[in-house]
């Protein structure tokens, strides 16, 4: 595998970490993707998976971290990231500002009493917040795009390229909200799509309008954007590990190249 292009899956679920032996296969931490691109070191979110990083961090003195949005199942990793208290290490995070906050203020709300004991003073990396005002930017040599999802106080999709490949990062959003055809031009081709799938076809239609998608969806978006492999991840915490298995193989029985993303899973681009 090369690894200057390299996915890996830290944390795949979605709304609160779980644990337990029903919950081994698919992983309990929430969302975190590291990708190594284009000599970058990059994370999709900072979820309870981010703690799974260690050994392939250790090298890494400076990595970026795009943050959809910031509820709590996206950013509970980065209080106790062991990263973030090594000197000489350098963290860049970047997010789209939310109404008042920029990105700097939708981390600190986390780390702000009473909901934790200490504020960024306790780091010794050196952490930089950025927000994105423009359509794209750089992160090195790798081109950044994002989009707006249709999710309660919004979040961003991200299209990361660079050397003819890229890969789409969707989580969370609810596809039935008019947001199919933009999300399917934002992701035309790319080759790896990890889209919220956070429900099975049986309970989406109890949670519309909470702000994430069935397997469905999420694998109707592979297809109408000619994805060459898509990956649902942010599943719902009560989803099994035999539940997701069955899933899983109706997912790939019906659609080509799309599966459900287990923690600890790899991609070459
Ligand atoms: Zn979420
Ligand atoms: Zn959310």
């Amino acid at each position: 595998m090369k690894d200057n292009l390299r996915v890996v899956l830290l944390g795949v679920r979605g709304s609160i970490p779980v644990s337990g032996a029903d919950f081994v296969k698919y992983g309990g931490s929430t969302i975190c993707v590291l990708v190594h691109m284009g000599g970058e070191t990059i994370l999709l979110d900072c979820g309870s998976g981010v703690l799974q990083s260690g050994s392939l961090t250790a090298d890494v003195q400076h990595l970026s971290i795009l943050l959809s949005h910031p509820h709590v199942d996206h950013l509970i990793g980065f209080p106790m990231w062991p990263f973030l208290y090594e000197k000489g290490k350098q963290a860049t995070f970047y997010a789209v500002p939310r109404g008042e906050l920029s990105a700097r203020k939708q981390m600190e709300a986390l780390m702000s009493p009473p909901l934790w004991p200490v504020g960024f003073e306790a780091f010794h990396a050196n952490l930089i917040c950025k927000d994105i005002l423009e359509p794209s930017i750089q992160i090195g040599s790798v081109l950044v795009e994002h989009l707006d999802l249709a999710h309660p106080g919004g979040a961003s999709a991200f299209r990361l390229s660079y050397g003819g490949h890229s890969l789409v990062y969707a989580s969370d959003c609810e596809l039935s909200q008019g947001q199919l055809p933009r999300l399917s031009a934002f992701s035309k081709d790319c080759d790896l799509l990890l889209c919220d799938g956070q429900y099975s076809d049986e309970e989406y239609p109890l949670r519309v309008g909470w702000g994430h998608s069935s397997w469905s969806m999420a694998a109707t978006l592979g297809k109408a954007c000619g994805a060459k492999r898509t990956v649902l991840v942010h599943h719902a915490p009560q989803y099994t590990d035999n539940f997701l298995d069955k899933a899983d193989q109706q997912l790939r029985s019906r659609y080509p190249n799309c599966t459900l993303g287990r923690c600890g899973e790899e991609f070459a681009l």
